[in-house]
């Protein structure tokens, strides 16, 4: 792909034109990361862009992008632009084809608006990128008031690129977030949704969160979640501190590179960061000790609100509130006949409820890691026994036939009973399991 990308730039510049590797790249290259994608800026109007590439969609014509898809990769070549100020403080209303250097202008930050021409190896740096970039600093270009106003997602972009960089804030930069912090509600859900998503992968969601507490950002998007502080936990099993200290440590926990070889779900995280955000509400403090009664399912539901309200996929809704609903499990696990357990091991979404409890478990002090290893003992060796679900000795259709029961809660209820039977080895052949059906329709 960048040798690619190397080869559009040459072709662009043998007609004459200005083109070079511009943004995220960049700034990607000269920290030593490789770039997922290239982005290319030019002199050449869209028009131009087109007729030299075979292979074009008008993606943002109008705003002079153009997608060039070559050997199979997808490049944005874009004509340099400014943008005019934008009336709602989302997208801007008009472009205007300009330089590269009004290009790098209208960028967000000075690390992201640096341009590389790679067949002369030259870095074109308007902004004082570079020295940035060298300090590690997330530092709005311009006058942040102004560029938070054209396009309210920077507020949620500064905080995904410091913490994905693990940078520092200009204070102009951090102050500007702080003092803007309420026309979050300005974003669309689904651009809101995808930096939360970036946010919560990113090397340090923990400190992501905070900052997002400390600016007021999350009191807009979650008070749900800033509900989580101040709330008590029983002192016999949680000396780590408050609910929110807890959460905290939990989605910390899902960085422990010992323990994960590669990142956990997407799901995964959310489902950490609300697994006790119903603790507030069900908080009590009773006979022997602080308890939060039926927690998990108060969780499930308010992830679910806040879900929905954030314009989630409807399968990531479900599959986090199922994980979220789920994670008191653990102990109830323990103790199940092996069946009954097979039946949770052998969930699709069982391994993801298991890095669930493993944060859990890692952000508690003292951690009650022991139990997850037990789990996991189990885990492997039930699984040795039977890896898959046995294919069913009967269907429903067969039980229909031999019960004359019609679909229902009754035939669901011996369906699923059959099964049982099955994973408990207690029915072994098709006979056995029609003598079964027949003696208990
Ligand atoms: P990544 O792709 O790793 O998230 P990126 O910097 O490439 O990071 P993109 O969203 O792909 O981010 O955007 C590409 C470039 O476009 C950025 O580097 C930046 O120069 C510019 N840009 C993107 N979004 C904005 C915005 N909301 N305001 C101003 N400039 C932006
Ligand atoms: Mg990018």
């Amino acid at each position: 792909m960048q040798l690619t990308a190397v080869e559009i730039v040459r072709t662009l510049q043998s007609k004459g034109h200005q083109a070079y590797w511009a943004g995220g790249c960049v700034r990607d290259m000269l920290l030593g990361i490789t770039p997922k994608d290239f982005d290319i800026v030019t002199s050449a109007k869209p028009e131009e862009i087109e007729a030299i590439f075979d292979h074009t969609i008008p993606v943002g014509k109008k705003f002079g992008v153009i997608l060039a898809i070559i050997d199979g990769h997808h490049f944005e070549i874009a004509t340099f632009r400014s943008d005019s100020a934008s009336s709602d403080g989302r997208r801007p209303d008009a472009v205007i084809f300009s330089s590269a250097e009004e290009d790098a202008q209208r960028r967000d930050f000075t690390i992201n608006a640096m341009f590389y021409d790679p067949v002369a190896d030259k870095i074109y740096d308007y902004v004082g990128g570079q020295k940035d970039l060298e300090e590690k600093l997330i530092r709005f270009i311009g006058e942040p008031e102004k560029r938070i106003a054209e396009d309210y997602l920077r507020l949620l972009r500064a905080i995904r690129m410091k913490n994905t960089f693990q940078f520092q804030y200009h204070p102009d930069t951090y102050q500007a977030v702080k003092r803007n912090a309420q026309y979050v509600t300005k974003i669309s859900a689904e651009r809101i949704t995808d930096e939360l998503g970036k946010m919560i992968l990113s090397p340090h969601p923990r400190t992501a969160f905070e900052e997002m507490e400390d600016t007021g950002v999350l009191q807009i998007l979650m008070p749900e979640m800033v509900a989580m502080k101040g709330v008590a936990q029983p002192h016999q099993y949680h000396h780590e501190g408050d609910v929110w200290e807890h959460a905290m440590r939990s989605i910390e926990a899902l960085r422990n590179t010992e323990h994960f070889t590669q990142t956990p779900s997407l799901e995964v995280h959310w489902a950490v960061i609300f697994h006790d955000i119903g603790k507030p509400e069900t908080f009590k403090v009773a006979e022997d000790r602080i308890r939060f009664d039926h927690h998990a399912s108060h969780s499930a539901r308010i992830a679910r609100a806040i879900m929905q309200r954030l314009k989630f996929p409807r399968r990531m809704i479900d599959h986090v509130a199922w994980l979220t609903e789920h994670h008191m499990m653990m102990v109830q696990l323990i103790d199940m006949p092996q069946h009954k357990r097979l039946q949770w091991f052998h969930h699709p979404l069982f391994l993801e409820l298991m890095d669930v409890f493993y944060a859990d478990a890692a952000g508690t002090e003292p951690s009650n890691q022991d139990i997850y290893e037990k789990i996991l003992a189990l885990y492997r060796s039930d699984l040795a026994d039977m890896p898959h679900p046995p294919e069913p000795l009967l269907n429903g259709n067969d039980i229909m036939e031999l019960t004359g029961l019609t679909p229902g809660p009754n035939l669901g209820q011996l369906v699923a009973d059959l099964h049982e039977q099955q994973l408990a080895k207690k029915l072994l052949t098709r006979e056995d399991a029609i003598a079964w059906v027949k003696a208990h329709a």
